[in-house]
């Protein structure tokens, strides 16, 4: 069984789109197996982002995922990593898939709802940064 990061950005929270993505995620048939709503410091911010640093946008990403609370979630599943990710959509949520995350709940890249684990080893790195042992089930 494969283990992924997924969270609900602050735009989603502040949007009131928690109990829906949760919803998705619960029928799509996945365990949540680690959840929390929490407010991201901006070392964290930096270092889950870390593979951006060097790009335009860095600065406004981590002032965006820094600026409200996050919902951090763990999720078990078969294929959790690629299954969340095709949940989501592409991440120019006017090239998302109709029926996905990004195409119904968001209209630009900024601020685009929701993030997922792209590899296991991001999964597992990501899983480390935000939450410990004995957080999970
Ligand atoms: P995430 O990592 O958040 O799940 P992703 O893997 O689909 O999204 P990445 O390429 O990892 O996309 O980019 C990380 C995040 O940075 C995007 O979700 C988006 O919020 C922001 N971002 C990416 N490209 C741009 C851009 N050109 N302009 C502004 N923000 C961007
Ligand atoms: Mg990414």
């Amino acid at each position: 069984m494969e283990r992924t990061f997924a969270m609900i950005k602050p735009d989603g929270v502040r949007r009131g789109l928690t109990p829906e993505i949760l919803k998705r995620l619960q029928h799509k048939g996945y365990r949540i197996v680690g959840l929390k709503q929490m407010t991201i410091a901006r070392e964290t911010a930096e270092s889950h982002y870390g593979e951006h640093k060097e790009r335009p946008f860095f600065g406004e990403l981590v002032d965006f995922i820094t600026g409200g609370p996050v919902v951090a979630i763990a999720l078990e599943g078969e294929n959790a990593i690629a299954g969340w990710r095709a949940m989501m959509g592409a991440t120019n949520p006017a090239n998302a898939a109709p029926g996905t995350i990004r195409a119904d709940f968001a209209t630009t890249t900024g601020e685009n709802v929701t993030h997922g684990s792209d590899s296991s080893d991001s999964a597992a790195r990501e899983l480390a940064l935000f939450f410990k042992d004995g957080e999970l089930l």
